[in-house]
């Protein structure tokens, strides 16, 4: 392909896939399958990796993210960010409409009632039609600029649509993490021995502050944009306004969904947040309210603003759905970790369209602090949360027998006795070694699909060969023979012979997930992987000192004195010397070594611009292989800036502020020699 084909070509993929996008964010009608989405993403990758030099600012392929923020800065709402008042009944409600008619007394007025996203607030400048900066609520006069994580989301454009779009507009919206995204992502804190996060929101806050783009791009968070300030914009009603910005590329929301409706009278306006109350469980997404607003763009001038919040809008919060049950026990659960975490076993009743048998306790404080007794008639919660929560105690109801509950004193599962560290929340069984749910576990968690892949080994096989003695650890799984599980009765001659050969491909799974799979505490995949090319073996990794740890990318202080606790457990090293005899992968492959050196150990690159031998990515990797760090933006840390053709100016010069080496494509060549 000559560059001025390849040219052509990139244009139209980034304007037919942010036409895609468009599609399916958007309009929510998309006319592609994702798979053919990913086809053209792949293509156009290809292309820009090849002729970055016609790499496009609003090209889709910039919201995989990758660039590092180390601080926010703090920036000034050009406009101060208002929050809304809120009401908690109709009563509140009714006064608010009675108090804008009182003020305006010789107009016809309409309002909008919208749902109120629970998640957190943003605010973005387009100016010329490009995303110039995205910052948060903060405390509403100034917030931190989240810019580069913002452009990871897809559904918020980063070059709006159309040509008659104001040339500087600030949208302001909601960020929030849709509930799919959320269970997946505790999934995956779970594998890795992580606690889960307490709800979407959190979660979505946390994200938006997190250091590394690419991570917060993984999380898949969305976005609705429901106001607009600008000098020159012609529609004279919020609801209009909302329809023109979803011309202009702004997810905007759906009449068509009823997340807004005009509305005239009060009842209106109830029969809105009836609606809402009742199906807002059946959302992707969660909500925590009703927004109800003057839809008159000059009426809303005409009110005006108090110190905090504007007098032409009012949220309506949801009351949490509640009901009443009995507590009949509490049961604790042990997991891989050897965390106890307790569970309320409750007589099932309705809350919020499903039947709810259990709840969550959290730990012993939360028992103690809302004194919760077996026999209570207990108050359930369901709020972002998956399962419900017990939020308190109905004592009218309390038997004059009852005792306060006792937390666990040892292991339910093998009677040990639990022990608490300084400053943590839940209780821990010690017994690693003999704790049947803490052996089962790291068994499985071994075997699973993003560890070693063991087909054919999942939770209930792992349960039988446990249970009638054939593993009790993972490197017995390497010793399993035919005739032993022939003799299962479970265990027929075919699915025998496919578990042993999954077995014996697994002994080719790759340095990285081999360590992953050993369940160290703190080294999920990610940590597993920055350990295995830092050190690129087991011995080095056993053999590191706590300061050789914390010197490898995004190992904390947390992680390798797990690291090194783990391999301080004479346990722990006959089980991986067992495993090294069965020939697994304990270093990288001579493919992931070739061509590595430590030449650059210890030095941090910046790379920026275009290279003409190189493409970014592979400078970077090429860094990465001599054992070089390669870090998103220049601070006093930083030794070297790579700089190639088209450098951005304000790299150059905080180089040179800070005196840190500039040097170019070939002197980085010269340097690895
Ligand atoms: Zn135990």
């Amino acid at each position: 392909m000559t560059p001025t084909l390849a040219q052509q070509r990139i244009s139209e993929l980034v304007n037919e896939l942010n036409e895609h996008n468009y599609k399916y964010y958007v309009l929510s009608q998309p006319t592609i399958s994702d798979y053919e989405f990913d086809m053209l993403l792949e293509e156009l990758k290809k292309l820009e990796e090849q002729y970055p030099q016609f790499l496009q600012p609003e090209s889709p392929t910039q919201r995989i993210g990758g660039d590092i923020t180390k601080n926010f800065a703090v920036v000034k709402h050009e406009y101060p960010m208002f929050s809304l008042a809120n009401s908690y009944s109709r009563e509140e409600v009714a006064d608010f409409i009675n108090r804008i008619y009182k003020t305006i007394t010789d107009e016809k007025i309409e309002f909008t009632c919208e749902l109120k996203y629970d998640g957190v607030a943003i605010s973005i400048t387009y100016e010329n039609g490009n995303l110039t900066s995205a910052v948060t609520r903060g405390d509403g006069e100034k917030g931190d600029d989240i810019t580069t994580n913002v452009k990871t989301i897809s559904s918020v454009p980063i070059k709006l649509r159309e040509n008659d779009y104001p040339l500087k507009i600030i949208a302001r919206g909601e960020i929030y993490l849709p509930r799919k995204s959320f269970e997946i992502i505790n999934k995956e804190r779970e594998e890795n021995g992580e606690p889960p996060f307490a709800n979407p929101r959190n979660t979505a806050s946390g994200t938006l502050k997190m250091q590394n783009s690419a991570i917060v791009a993984s999380r898949k968070l969305e976005a609705f944009m429901y106001y607009f300030i600008s000098d020159s914009i012609s529609e004279n009603s919020h609801f209009d306004l909302m329809l023109m910005a979803k011309k202009w590329g702004f997810r905007t929301p759906n009449p068509e969904k009823r997340f807004i409706q005009k509305c005239s009278t009060l009842d209106e306006i109830f029969s809105f947040i009836d609606f809402w109350n009742v199906k807002r469980f059946e959302l992707p997404f969660d909500i925590d309210g009703v927004v109800i607003k003057v839809n008159h763009i000059p009426q809303q001038e005409t009110l005006g603003y108090t110190a905090k919040s504007p007098r032409w809008a009012i949220a309506y919060k949801f009351k949490a759905e509640q009901a009443k049950t009995w507590l009949e026990s509490i049961s604790f659960q042990v997991g891989r970790t050897g965390a106890v975490t307790p569970v309320a076993n409750l007589t099932p009743v309705q809350l919020a369209g499903t039947t709810v048998k259990r709840a969550s306790l959290h730990n012993a404080d939360q028992i103690e602090k809302l004194d919760v007794r077996i026999g209570d008639l207990v108050f359930i919660e369901k709020g972002g949360e998956i399962i419900p929560k017990i939020t308190g105690v109905d004592l009218s109801k309390r038997s004059e027998y009852s005792t306060p509950f006792r937390y666990v004193e040892n292991c339910p599962e093998c009677q040990t006795p639990l022990i608490r560290k300084e400053g943590e929340a839940l209780h821990y069984c010690p017994n690693e070694w003999e704790c049947p749910p803490q052996l089962k576990g790291k068994i499985t968690h071994f075997t699973s699909r993003k560890a070693m892949d063991i087909e054919g080994l999942g939770e209930e096989t792992v349960e039988l060969f446990f249970n009638t003695g054939l593993i009790r650890n993972v490197a017995d799984i390497y010793d399993l023979k035919k005739e032993q599980l022939l003799s299962l009765e479970r265990m027929a001659e075919k699915s025998v012979s496919n578990l042993l050969y999954a077995i014996e491909n697994s002994k080719k799974i790759p340095f990285e997930r081999v360590l992953f799979a050993l369940g160290i505490r703190y080294v999920g995949e990610t940590v597993a992987k920055k350990l295995a090319r830092h050190f690129k073996n087991i011995k080095a990794i056993r053999n590191a000192t706590h300061s050789e740890l914390t010197q490898a990318e995004e190992i904390g202080e947390k992680i390798a004195e797990s690291i090194q606790h783990y391999f301080a457990e004479e346990k722990n090293n006959t089980l991986l010397n067992r495993l090294i005899s069965y020939e697994l992968q304990f270093s990288l492959s001579e493919e992931q070594m070739s061509g590595t050196s430590s030449k650059l150990s210890g030095l941090s690159f910046v790379v920026s611009g275009i290279f003409s031998t190189f493409t970014r990515d592979e400078l970077k990797e090429n860094i990465e292989k001599n054992g070089g760090k390669v870090v998103g933006s220049i601070s006093a840390k930083t030794n070297y800036l790579i700089a190639g053709e088209n450098m951005g100016p304000s790299k150059k010069e905080k180089a040179e502020q800070l005196g840190i080496k500039i040097i170019s494509e070939e002197e980085y060549k010269k340097l690895i020699g």
